[in-house]
């Protein structure tokens, strides 16, 4: 009896003993850390300017510092350990001499000689230590790595190396930062930036909250072009060292970014949900839009789905194929542009061309596209030109004609253009990829745009996150 409690007072004690000595290393620490900031002060009065600058310069020395000294007071066993059984034959092996290695985070560089056991029958070399700090393979740190992707997704590769550093104090070369971006976006998918059900369902009860009709949930889909750069120009590097004066010898293309986007409206606002944006195929797109919806992610029961496109053929053949039932609308501003490429091949450009567009778009408004398509077909042309025009414009219409009840959509809260997806093409595509003098291997580009959605989509973190695991499972 008594002989158990005695124990955890023992270890009660032990632990305060040790958050003690634990404690009275950091203070020292800090006042190692005060003598330096005073020797470096540049005055014995400074200005406020001056104490916050030399507090920024040697911020990290403090950080890094402390962190140190608290991680080495944890996983004491492993830092003292002697022996470790091989993982594949379970031989017994002996700890060799201690390996320095440096992790760099966000609050600094930690330093640290870690126990090194190494088996020569399987030729495993193993750091324990390593694995219950959860190091991340090489120096730079996941913290350091997220943090550097995340400016390098908004701006070119140089600002963002040099701004990183001046902000962080940690220098990531432009090129490194290339690298670390586009490793944690390597083979994402759709699914991987997407948001969860759950947060869908929670953005959707948001829009419902109060309201009698259920909430509209727009699909935009529609193509960007984004400079590219062709697989032939690799290993070329105009610009550089010597040859800085002579241009590139490839020619630069511009690839369609061909994306979709997920909305809900809320009034005048649009409430965003999920976007991707890839370089990509008709099929790919398609593809992609299935993956979403088998994963089930779209609440199709609690909203009313509308799809938004501009006339291409390859978007309403998936929208047909997927999503049968939603409600499919001709942006208004696309078939606006159609009428009146063919009032100017008709008329010329006159009044009376203006006048016939926009008879042409309010009977439309108010859903009679029907007498609009018998007017085509009564029209007399004035030239062969305006005869092809008209003909086009007439089954583009025909093609289109359900699509076109603007009144009657716009009664039931549906959008009327595919601004939409536009503005996400200009968000996620134009800012980032759009850069004077960028041009794009197709590869980096769906990198960038992939990780650029997740951001948007709200699931950077989450991306991070996916990429730590894969790191641990190598
Ligand atoms: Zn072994």
């Amino acid at each position: 009896m008594g002989c158990a409690a005695e124990v955890i007072a023992l270890d009660d004690i032990r632990a305060s003993q040790q958050r003690q000595a634990l404690r009275q290393q950091l203070h020292e620490r800090f006042d190692r850390w005060l003598d330096e900031v005073e020797a470096q002060l540049p005055e014995p009065e400074p200005t406020l300017g001056q104490v916050s600058e030399t507090i920024l310069a040697l911020r990290q020395q403090l950080t890094a510092g402390v962190a140190q000294t608290m991680v080495e007071h944890t996983h004491q066993e492993e830092w003292r350990r002697k022996c470790l059984r091989c993982a594949t034959c379970e031989r017994l092996l002996r700890a060799r001499p201690a390996v320095p290695r440096t992790a760099q985070t966000l609050i600094g560089d930690i330093a640290m000689h870690r126990p090194y056991f190494y088996c020569r029958h399987c030729q495993l070399g193993r750091y324990p230590l390593d694995e219950v700090l959860g190091l991340h393979a090489g120096r730079i740190q996941l913290d350091v790595q997220q943090a550097a992707a995340d400016l390098a997704i908004e701006l070119p590769y140089d600002t963002a190396s040099s701004l990183f550093g001046r902000l962080s104090g940690i220098t990531v070369s432009s090129e490194r930062l290339h690298t670390l971006t586009n490793q944690a976006a390597e083979g994402l998918t759709v699914l991987d930036v997407a948001p969860s059900r759950a947060e869908i369902d929670q953005r959707v009860a948001q829009v419902a909250a109060g309201r009698f009709r259920r909430p509209v949930l727009v699909l935009g889909i529609d193509g960007a072009y984004v400079p590219s750069r062709p697989e032939s120009a690799r290993g070329r590097r105009p610009g550089y060292a010597r040859y800085r004066a002579r241009r590139a010898r490839w020619r630069h293309e511009w690839h369609e970014a061909k994306g979709f986007r997920f909305y809900l409206l809320d009034g005048d606002r649009i409430v965003h949900l999920l976007s991707w944006h890839q370089v990509q195929s008709e099929d790919e797109l398609g593809k992609a839009l299935k993956q979403v919806k088998d994963a089930g992610l779209l609440p199709e029961e609690t909203v009313r789905l509308c799809v938004v496109g501009d006339g291409a053929e390859w978007i309403w053949k998936h929208v047909q194929a997927l999503f049968p039932s939603a409600c499919q609308v001709l942006d208004y501003y696309h078939c606006s542009e159609y009428l009146h490429k063919m009032a100017y091949a008709q008329y010329g450009h006159t009044l009376q061309a203006l006048e016939w567009v926009e008879s042409t778009l309010t009977r439309l408004y108010m859903g009679k596209v029907g007498a609009v398509l018998g007017g085509l077909r009564r029209m007399q042309p004035t030239s062969e030109e305006a005869a092809k025009a008209i003909d086009n414009c007439w089954m583009h219409l025909h093609e289109h004609r359900f699509r076109t009840h603007y009144s009657t959509l716009r009664r039931g809260g549906y959008p009327l253009g595919s601004g939409g997806i536009e503005s996400s093409n200009k968000f996620i595509c134009h800012v980032r990829l759009k850069r004077s003098g960028a041009w794009w291997y197709e590869e980096s580009s769906n990198r960038m745009l992939a990780l650029r959605c997740a951001k948007y989509n709200g699931t950077f973190d989450q991306v991070f996150t996916r990429y730590q695991h894969q790191k641990a499972e190598v």
